[in-house]
């Protein structure tokens, strides 16, 4: 518990000392903690300190979490690893957001699927800023008009977009990709679509992503410790 809430607080003033490096104020960016890899046990850790938001990559594993901390009613839970067609259904009622959609036909299943009884499914269209090849997301050049469709789905809020840099410790090669999500963004708002989230930066990035307008970062070393080999980090 005490490892736990030192890594919590100590993210949480590392997003905060990013920020005011950049004239931003540290209370327009939420920290999503990543738990993929990590016992159920690690998110009612972070849970009892005040953390809601947490992030799973894979839909079993991230299902089983919640099963196990169904007594806990108020956690977020956002996907942000790869989404299969076949797992739209099981998504769309157990998540609260998706930050990688990256194709109509997902958008359009993910409507259809969410049921009525919640909120509609808030959703990042997935860019691959870091173009590196088999890379997940849009190129660039397609995110406004997949963001379009997706805002035009009934069960679906368009929130913005997601991108995952390349692992580089060179902090000018980082924001220069995170600085193409921030340029979808504004795309958006100048075809008269609403977007306030750029979901980007992790352990590695943040302070890159932050300088280029992150909303929402996405922590998991950094919270919880390094997850065992043999998990892809993403
Ligand atoms: C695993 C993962 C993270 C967290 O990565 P860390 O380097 O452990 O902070 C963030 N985003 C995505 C998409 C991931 O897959």
């Amino acid at each position: 518990m005490f490892q736990y809430e030192k890594a919590w607080q100590d993210a949480r003033a590392r997003i905060a000392a990013a920020a005011r490096a950049c004239a931003r104020d540290p209370a327009a960016i939420r920290l999503l903690a990543v738990s993929k890899a990590h016992p159920a046990e690690a998110v009612r850790a972070l849970h009892a300190l005040g953390q809601r938001a947490f992030g799973e990559n894979y839909v079993q594993e991230a299902l089983a979490k919640m099963d196990a901390l169904a007594d806990l009613r108020d956690v977020e839970w956002h996907l942000i690893g790869p989404l299969q067609s076949n797992k739209t259904a099981a998504v769309a009622a157990r998540f609260s957001w998706v930050h990688t959609v990256d194709r109509e036909k997902v958008a359009r299943r993910l409507s259809a699927a969410r049921p009525p009884a919640l909120p509609p499914l808030e959703v990042c269209v997935q860019v691959n800023i870091s173009a590196e090849p088999g890379k997940s997301g849009v190129v660039p050049g397609d995110a406004l008009a997949l963001a379009q469709q997706v805002a035009a789905l009934p069960r679906l809020r368009l929130r913005g977009f997601m991108g995952i840099a390349e692992a580089t410790a060179d902090r000018a090669r980082q924001r220069a990709q995170f600085r193409v999500l921030g340029e979808c963004a504004a795309a958006c708002r100048a075809a008269g679509l609403a977007v306030d989230t750029l979901s980007m930066g992790m352990s590695a990035d943040l302070e890159a992503a932050v300088a280029e307008g992150a909303t929402l970062v996405r922590l998991g070393t950094a919270l919880f410790g390094e997850r065992a080999t043999g998990v892809p980090a993403f």
